[in-house]
């Protein structure tokens, strides 16, 4: 199948030939002719799927034949979880939307940052891409009205309701328009989000991609036995003797984290945390200068890897063990990825072999030790 089957306009399928999106997605091949039709969707995907493009390009098209927003009345609603993915999916508006026709225009609002620029932007605006809670705010300041919202989006709704904004969304809901098209995407179809789907969608039409068992046969993995206090020095060898440009270092807390990077750019290795207890700006900084291949390393919880998506990553360090295998798998997923081969490094103490161990059981793979007792560190 390709996207001009999909009844995509001619505009759209030169932009996604220049970005490369060579064919649709599974996901995309299913729900881009329902959205164009009208319909509500039901959508269970996760991020990786392709999921934003699958909303986003019908969007896009429906907008060109609409009036641009007048004023403060928005047209498309897209609610989604965390910051990240608000700025990912605005980008993704932004990349289709600019050399349309009509061109459409997109804000990410949400919370952690100053809200003023954000009411200013909000001016002729056609989507907004928001967190509850800041688009709450929003809204009690009348910088928006949600009155004109033919569109709404719930993007992660179950990670919405695992943070705790049901609250919020259900008073963002009373606040919006009856006759509109709602899609609403979730990995997973609990009760709460079935909860939203009977409240908010009328004869949906259903997309469930199931999660292809992810193929580690692409991911090269290594595991080092190293002293505690000679893991920092080991990763600076490696980093350095190797010449890893690009190394996403996962840990288990905001303090390693935060003390990893200093003694990395103590040494000359420029890297940046990127963890709950980072402003705002700092994060969204320290992600860009990785992508852009400017910060050589990026240092991050599991918290906030999620759906951070970098393409071709090619290596990844966890410089402490997640301590479910599941994380872990997410964790080196983020590495070999498309066609491109990756590494995934481990860096083990005594005290984490077992746990390794109950890791590589679970994912049926046995992963080659390496001893760094012999390395000398002395020089890093
Ligand atoms: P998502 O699940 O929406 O976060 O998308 C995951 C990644 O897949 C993003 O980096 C997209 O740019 C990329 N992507 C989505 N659809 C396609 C496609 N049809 N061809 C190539 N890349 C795509």
């Amino acid at each position: 199948m390709t996207f001009a089957e999909l009844g995509l306009s001619k505009h759209l399928l030169d932009r996604l030939a220049e970005e490369q999106y060579d064919k649709p997605y599974p996901v995309q091949e299913q729900a881009i002719p329902a959205i164009l039709s009208g319909r509500d969707l039901l959508g269970i995907a996760k991020t990786g799927s392709g999921k934003t493009a699958s909303f986003v390009l019908p969007i896009v098209q429906r907008l060109q034949s609409e009036r641009p927003a007048q004023g403060r009345y928005i047209n498309t609603l897209v609610l989604v979880p965390t910051r990240e993915l608000a700025m990912q999916v605005a980008e993704v508006f932004q990349t289709f939307g600019r050399d349309v026709p009509r061109r459409v225009k997109t804000v990410a609002v949400y919370g952690g940052v100053s809200i003023n620029p954000q009411m200013i932007a909000l001016v002729g605006t056609d989507v907004v891409v928001a967190t509850p809670g800041r688009l709450l705010d929003l809204l009690a300041n009348n910088a928006l009205s949600l009155s004109a919202v033919s569109t709404l989006v719930l993007d992660e709704a179950d990670k919405m309701l695992d943070l705790g904004f049901a609250d919020e969304m259900n008073q963002l809901f009373d606040k919006l328009y009856n006759r509109r098209q709602t899609l609403l995407f979730s990995a997973t179809l609990g009760e709460g989000v079935q909860h939203i789907r009977d409240k908010m969608l009328k004869d949906p039409y259903r997309v469930q991609i199931d999660e292809q068992p992810r193929d580690l046969s692409q991911i090269e993995q290594v595991a080092y036995r190293v002293s505690p206090e000679r893991k920092g020095p080991l990763l600076r060898y490696l980093i350095q003797k190797n010449d890893w440009q690009q190394v996403l270092v996962f840990v288990s807390s905001v303090r390693t984290a935060d003390n990893l990077v200093i003694k990395l750019n103590k040494n000359g290795i420029r890297a940046a945390a990127m963890h709950s207890q980072k402003s705002q700006g700092g994060r969204t900084d320290a992600l860009a200068q990785f992508k852009g291949g400017t910060l050589r390393v990026l240092v991050a919880t599991d918290l906030l890897s999620r759906g951070i998506d970098i393409e071709r990553l090619p290596h990844v360090v966890n410089f402490e063990l997640p301590r479910s295998p599941t994380d872990y798998v997410h964790r080196i997923g983020r590495t070999g990825r498309a066609e491109a081969v990756g590494t995934a490094i481990s860096l083990i103490t005594p005290d984490e072999e077992h746990h390794f161990r109950v890791i590589q059981k679970k994912m049926k793979r046995w992963v080659d030790f390496i001893d760094s007792a012999e390395f000398d560190l002395g020089g890093v």
